[in-house]
């Protein structure tokens, strides 16, 4: 049987206007942060680790410069926006995590099995 990979589909909505992935970022940590105490130490501190692709990702908020005060990109349609924010999100889990940040499903986005 041959296994069809996951392709994401959907348009970016900008979350209504929140941009919820336009305020924070995603940096992967070593996985001896999952140690409770020092999970608790960077909970302490505003941050929040995540298990996705065999990886523990700590999450950082943090507002693109280039986020508008009406929540659009800035830079939308230049080379200044990075090739990264219209490749997010990259997995189902990048979606949990966007709902997950927001407090309830904002992300327009999903996947489904490919053709
Ligand atoms: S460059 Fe634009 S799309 Fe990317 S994070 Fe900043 S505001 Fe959001
Ligand atoms: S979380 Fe999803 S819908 Fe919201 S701005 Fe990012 S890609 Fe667009």
């Amino acid at each position: 049987m041959v296994m069809s990979a996951l392709v994401r589909v959907g348009e970016c909505n900008g979350c209504l206007g929140a941009a919820s992935c336009c305020k924070f970022v995603l940096l992967a940590v070593h996985h001896a942060y999952l140690e409770p105490d020092k999970r608790h130490w960077l909970e302490i501190h505003g941050v929040r680790l995540h298990e996705s692709g065999g990886l523990v990702w700590a999450r950082i908020d943090a507002t693109c410069m280039h986020l508008t005060d009406g929540g659009k990109c800035g830079v939308f349609g230049t080379a200044e926006r990075p090739q990264t924010c219209a490749d997010f999100p990259f997995v189902q889990s990048d979606i949990n995590l966007v709902d997950e940040w927001a407090g309830e499903k904002v992300c327009s986005y999903s996947f489904q099995e490919g053709i």
